[in-house]
Order: structure tokens, then sequence, then C-alpha cells
């Protein structure tokens, strides 16, 4: 029906991407936390590769890999540590973002190209401390004088903020407008008027930095901001829709891990006489969880197809967003029931399973939350409004689902 064996391509980049995570990843896992950074050589070695670069369209000095291959590659990485596949270099987010907001291939090549000639970071910053109060849409505002635009406003969470050598913002251009009325723009890290705030200490993914950006007063000119050819807001959804499934592939990656370190434990750890994993209660637990790790994959490598396949975007957007909710459930389940299975030993900071367990619950709120994946998956289905507002943060006004 549907054949899901990876292309010998696939099985190449895989090939390459899995002695990258069992070399430099695995065996480094807790020095890339302790560092609060993915090493400098690690980086390179990534970059070499060209893991960062592979989704990006080929006219930008990318792959183009697709997704089904994106996927798969997120799934090994995060199966080695969420935390460094989080943190690793590359375009990242705003990779993805650029590709579906930036309007032509010349604009596109001109904001990626740098990635692929050197170890970078990019970031996207939507969220916000301060939600508004008393209209829909960012605190953040653009407003347009006659050398291009102002962007003033206080950004949040922002992944690789502090790294980046480019931000991609969104901002509000149009009070009255609502969600209809935001924009994107792309700000270099030198702008005068940017400056990076505080780096968030985080419960986990700690080899990844996340961290807040202020502009006061950043300018920018006209060519900074970033119109798609067709819906503004439809391209915007379908970039967080992207980010949700790649990021829900490495949540596969973790809770695959998660469930071989807990297996392995049940078939060696003896009470009465014979392994844990005899005993009806576990066994029914390890298959449960060996069940979320499956259908998380089937799920996400069905939505990642369906993208590449050019299936109809509504169907593709219900996919990615059903397959980022499951996948982070089945994380956080399978994360959590390895810490217990593994008794007072789970807690210990000797074995990984309490830190795939933090890294579980961070990777959730990465992007979008459950909630508002729920929302997104059903306005798909229902045929209401897809507005960017399904996925992003609240704000009092937000209107509530459809
Ligand atoms: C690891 C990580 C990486 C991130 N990377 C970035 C980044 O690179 N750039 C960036 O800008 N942000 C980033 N974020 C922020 C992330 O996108 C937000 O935390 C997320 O969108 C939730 O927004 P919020 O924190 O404002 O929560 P809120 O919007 O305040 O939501 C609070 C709670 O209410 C729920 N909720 C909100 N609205 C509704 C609703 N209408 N109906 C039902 N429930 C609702 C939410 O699901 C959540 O549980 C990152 C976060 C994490 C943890």
């Amino acid at each position: 029906l549907i054949d899901f064996e990876p292309t010998e391509e696939q099985r190449l980049v895989l090939g390459v991407v899995a002695e990258l995570a069992r070399t430099l990843l695995v065996p480094r896992l807790r020095d890339h936390e302790a560092a609060g950074a993915v090493a400098d050589d690690v980086c390179r070695a990534a970059h070499e590769l060209g893991l960062g670069t592979m989704l990006l369209p080929e006219d930008a000095g990318g792959e183009g890999l697709g997704l089904g291959t994106a996927v798969l590659v997120e799934e090994e990485l995060g199966r080695a540590d969420a935390g460094a596949a989080t943190g690793l270099c590359g375009p990242g987010a705003f990779g993805l973002a650029a590709a579906e907001l930036a309007p032509d291939g010349e604009r596109r090549r001109a904001l990626l190209a740098p990635f692929a000639e050197g170890v970078r970071w990019g970031a996207v910053a939507w969220s916000e401390p301060a939600p508004v109060r008393e209209r829909e849409g960012f605190a953040t505002t653009a407003a347009r004088d006659a050398d291009g635009w102002v962007l003033g406003g206080r950004k949040r969470f922002v992944a690789n903020a502090g790294l980046a050598d480019r931000y991609l913002v969104f901002a509000q251009i149009d009070a009255e407008r609502g969600w209809r009325g935001i924009g994107a723009f792309v700000v270099a890290a030198e702008a005068p008027g940017l400056r990076v705030g505080e780096r968030h200490d985080t419960l986990g993914l700690g080899a990844a930095r996340f961290g807040e950006i202020v502009l006061d007063g950043v300018r920018v000119p006209d060519a900074a901001r970033l119109e798609p050819a067709g819906d503004f807001a439809a391209a915007v959804t379908r970039f967080f829709a992207k980010h949700a499934l790649l990021t829900a592939a490495r949540a596969v990656g973790l809770a695959h891990a998660a469930f071989e370190l807990a297996r392995a434990y049940a078939a060696e750890r003896q009470a009465f006489g014979k392994p844990i994993g005899h005993f009806q209660a576990v066994a029914f637990n390890l298959a449960d969880r060996h069940m979320d790790v499956e259908s998380a994959r089937w799920l996400v490598w069905r939505a990642a197809r369906a993208w590449d396949a050019g299936a109809p975007e509504r169907t593709a957007l219900e996919l990615s967003a059903l397959a980022a909710a499951h996948a982070h459930e089945a994380a956080m389940r399978t994360t959590d029931d390895c810490v217990s299975l593994h008794g007072g030993m789970g807690f210990m900071r000797d074995l990984v399973a309490e830190k795939m367990m933090r890294d579980a619950k961070q990777l959730a709120l990465t992007g979008s939350t459950a909630e508002q994946l729920d929302q997104l998956a059903t306005a798909a289905r229902l045929g209401g409004a897809l507005e960017p507002s399904l996925l992003w943060p609240s704000s009092d006004a937000q209107p509530v689902f459809l």
C-alpha cells in the first residue's frame, strides 16, 4: 500500500549520520550537556556532512532531500542525544521558515547560502514574554518609515539566541488586523539595536541554547521583509507544521532509545529468580511502550511522505499535527516508564534515563504545544480557517478554536 522502505540514497545518508551519532554524540552526551553546547569539532563534522542544510532547496546550497529523509535523520540524531540534536549548528528553523516565506529563488539563496559555506546557526523568534492583552497578535512591532522598517520588542525562548547570525523575527505590522497583520523580518545578529538577553536555564536539552532577544529600534531595509508568493498565513502555518514534524521525529528517536534501554534492563535485572521482564506488569508495560514508539514513527513517516508526495495541504497539516502530538506523548510515556523501570537507578545521573525524561518534556514544548497541535489537526479536518494563531503563543484575545 505505502512503501516505507528507505531508498538507497536514504540508507547512505543514514549510515553516515549513524556513524556521527555513534562516535561523536553518544560518547559525549554528558559533556555536551555540562558544557551547554555541542563541541566545535562535532559541529564542524556535522557541517561537513551537510546535516543542517540537507533539507534546504538545492538552489540555496542545500541537498533538497525532502522531509522523508529529514525525519529519518532527526530520528537517528534524537536516538543518540536529543539535546545535541537540537543544539547542532545549521539554519534549523530559520531554513524551514525561509524556504516557506522567501518569495523567490534568488532571495532564498542569499539568505541560506551562508549556512552551506560555514558553521553557522539560524534562529526564528516568535514567542514573547508579555502577551498582548487588548488585541490579537504580537507585542513586537514593525513600523514602516522612509528607509524600510523599524522593529521593537522582546522575544523569548528563542532557540540559538546568541549563537545565530541571522534571526527571523515575527512582528506586528498592522495592529488592527490581528494575526492577519503580522510580518516576518530577517535581522542580522550584528544589527544595531538587537541585543541578546538572558540565556534560559532549562530542564532538558542542555546542549542547546535558548534565550531572549531584545529589539530596540532595529532598522532593516524593505528587502528584509519576507513575503511568500501565496497567502502569508498559510505559509507560516506550513512552517510551524513542518517544524513540529521534525521535532517529532527527534522525539521518536528519543522514545526508541528509552525503550531499548528499558527493554535491556528488563532482560537483565533479576527479581525472585527471573528477569523482571518476565513479570506481567513489566511485560505489558514494555509492549505498550513498544506500540508507542512504532505508532509514533509511522505517523511521522506518513506525514513526511504526505508533504513530499504533494498531498493536499490540509491532509499534510493534519497528519503533521497528529504525528507531533502523538510522538511527544509517546516520548514522555516511554522515557518516564524507562526511569520507573530502572527503580532507584532510574533517577541516578550514572544512567541516561533521567536525561531522556528531561529532554522529552522540553522537546514536547518546542514550537507548538500538544494543545496547539490538537487544535491544528482538528481545524484541518473540520475545514475551519487555518490561522497561525492556532499554533502561536496565546494572547487574551486569541480566538478560541475556530
Ligand atoms: C525547547 C523549546 C524550543 C523553543 N524554540 C523556540 C524558538 O526557537 N523561537 C520561539 O520564538 N519560541 C520557541 N519556543 C517557545 C514555544 O514555541 C512556546 O513555548 C510554545 O509555543 C507555547 O507558547 P507559550 O510558552 O507562550 O505558552 P502559552 O501560549 O502561554 O500556553 C500556556 C499553556 O496553555 C495552552 N494553550 C495556549 N493557548 C491555548 C488554547 N487556545 N487552547 C488550549 N490550550 C491553550 C498551551 O498549550 C500551554 O499548555 C521554544 C520552546 C521550547 C520549550
